[in-house]
Parts: structure tokens; sequence; C-alpha cells
């Protein structure tokens, strides 16, 4: 049998010089889920994506549903795909065969995080050999396989456990000191917060390209939730409008398309090397926000 073909690192579309557009997924729970996740890929499949990332969950089967569905996007329906990698839970052994595995299947491209504390822990506890921060496992990965393109995390409003913003900002120069090719954030609903994040990371040396990572409101209790998690501020404007808009989960949808459109054709306008979008494995905003930005 041939060898898988091996994808093109990110890196090299970034050289383009043009705005790449990028969607992330979640391992479903079941099968039904990855049938329902089949299908939006399918539908999203009429957009150009320039690539797509599968996150990685905290352990056990969804990890197994990480690569089921990271293989059904790029083997079944050619995206090109970075799956997400977390050092939660894996000692360094462990990370060199996974990093082997994923090479030999033609993957060049990884998203690499530390991954969150269990559920409960406020603190992070590195497995046994295992790595405590994400920039150690950068430096795993490009060590074992230097063709890599890795792409780190970065918080405009800063990680929730960092001391301070510049705090984190020194760990981010780390990771991209250790190789990271570039940085997606977090997602944000505030563009002047991104903005300002990106000047910070010049005025430190951060040179790499920063994909805004933005995510269309699909319901005002769930954004309500994500924003508490990621410490994401939720602007008076948007919040008066998912208040008004409620009651109809269709009218929330239309406010939350509405809502990142304007940030991503600001963000464009300001030079951002393109979007990411945070879609919770569906189509229909993303598509939404594509046919939106057709120029
Ligand atoms: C784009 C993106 C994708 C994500 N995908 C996933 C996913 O698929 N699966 C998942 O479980 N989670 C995911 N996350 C969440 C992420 O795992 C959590 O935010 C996690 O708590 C931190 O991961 P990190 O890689 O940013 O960690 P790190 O960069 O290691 O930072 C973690 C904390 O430690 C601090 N720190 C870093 N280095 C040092 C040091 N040397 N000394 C002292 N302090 C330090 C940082 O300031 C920060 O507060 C994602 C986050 C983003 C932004």
């Amino acid at each position: 049998m041939s060898a898988p073909r091996a994808d093109r690192p990110i890196s090299a579309l970034f050289a383009e010089n043009r705005p790449l557009r990028s969607l992330e997924f979640f391992p479903p729970k079941d099968d039904a889920g990855v049938a329902a996740l089949r299908a939006a890929a399918t539908a999203l499949q009429r957009i150009p994506w320039d690539f797509v990332s599968v996150t990685y969950g905290a352990g056990g089967t969804t990890r197994d549903r990480t690569a089921q569905v990271s293989a059904i996007l790029k083997d079944e329906l050619g995206y090109t795909v970075m799956p997400h990698l977390t050092c939660v839970g894996h000692s360094r052994a462990e990370l060199d065969a996974i990093a082997d595995t994923l090479h030999a299947q033609g993957y060049r491209n990884i998203m690499t995080l530390r991954g969150d504390p269990p559920k409960g822990a406020t603190t992070f506890t590195p497995a046994p050999d295992g790595l405590r921060y994400a920039n150690e496992l950068v430096s795993l990965l490009k060590a074992r396989h230097p063709d890599f393109c890795l792409g780190v995390g970065g918080y405009p409003e800063k990680h929730p456990e960092a001391v301070s913003l510049d705090a984190d900002l020194d760990a981010l120069k780390r990771k991209v000191d250790a190789g990271a090719a570039f940085v997606t954030t977090q997602l944000f609903f505030d563009n002047a917060i991104y903005h300002r994040f990106v000047e910070k990371c010049r005025a430190r040396g951060i040179t790499v390209p920063i994909v805004p990572g933005i995510m269309p409101v699909l319901s005002f209790k769930q954004i309500q939730r994500i924003a508490t998690l990621s410490g994401s501020v939720l602007p008076a404007a948007l919040t008066r409008r998912l208040e008004v808009a409620s009651e109809d989960p269709d009218v929330v949808e239309f406010i939350g398309v509405d809502w990142a459109l304007d940030q991503i054709r600001d963000l464009l306008a300001h030079g951002a090397p393109g979007y990411h979008l945070y879609i919770l494995n569906r189509a229909r905003s993303a598509l939404a926000l594509a046919a939106g930005l057709a120029a």
C-alpha cells in the first residue's frame, strides 16, 4: 500500500499572503454525532476552506473519535486536517508515539496545547513523565518530526490561569520560540481586544501570524456559558441584541452571524491573516458567513 499523501504545511499557505479561512470541529460522543458531522462537513465543502481542525478531548473514547473524525475529513472529504493534541494524561513516550502515527498518516499540521485541568480541578497536573506546558509539547513534536507545522493557542483576554497578560505573553513567546508557526486565538467578540493583543505580541517580538478565532453565536445561554469558561467579554451591544432575539433561535442565529460578519470584515480590513471559525459542528452559520464575505 502506498504511503498517505502528506499535507501541505499551513505555514506555506500563509506565505501566499492571502487570508486563510478555517473551521474547527469537535469529536462527537456517538455514531449519530459522527453522521451529523459528516453531513455538516459535506455541506461545507461548497466553500474552499484552507483547512479544518479537530479538537482533542480529555481522554478515552473521545480521543479515538478525534482520530476517526480527522480520517473522515481528510481521506473521505479531502480536507486538509489539523488534529489538536494536548499534554493531558500522556507520558512523553506516548506523545512521541502519537506524533509518529499522525506523521505516518500524512498529517503535517498540529494544534499544540497543554489542555485544561480535569473537571473540578483548578490546577493542571502533568501525567507521570508528562509535560507541564504547551511549549514543551511544541519542542517534543519539532524534535520528533521537524517538518510538523505547529499552531498554538493565544488568549487576547488572558488565559484564565495566567497571573497577568504580560506573563501570558511570555508563555506565548516561549511557544513560538520553541517552533510554533502560528497562533490561533481564543474566541472573542470585541475586535479592539484582538487588535491590542496583536500589538502587544509584535512589541514582544512574536512575529508569526495570529489568526483570530471567531464563534458565531448559536444560542444566548450557550454563549454566556462559553464566554464565562473562556474568560471572553460579551459586549453590551451584543448582549442587548441577543436579549431581544432570545425567544426565537433563528433570530438569535441571525444576530450571531451578523455580529461575526462585522467582526471578520473589520479584522480582514485591518490585516488579519484569516479567520478560524468555531462552528460547534454546525454548517449553517459558517455557510452564511462565507456567503456574506464573498466578494
Ligand atoms: C485555538 C485553541 C484550541 C484549543 N483546542 C483544545 C483542544 O482541542 N482540547 C483541549 O483540551 N483544549 C483546547 N484548548 C484549550 C486549552 O487546552 C486551554 O486553554 C488550556 O488551559 C491551556 O492550553 P495552552 O496550550 O494555551 O497552555 P499553555 O500555553 O501551556 O499555558 C497554560 C497556562 O500556563 C501559563 N504558562 C505557560 N508556560 C508557563 C511557564 N513556563 N511558567 C509559568 N506559567 C506558564 C500560561 O500563561 C497559561 O496560563 C484550545 C484553546 C485554543 C486557544
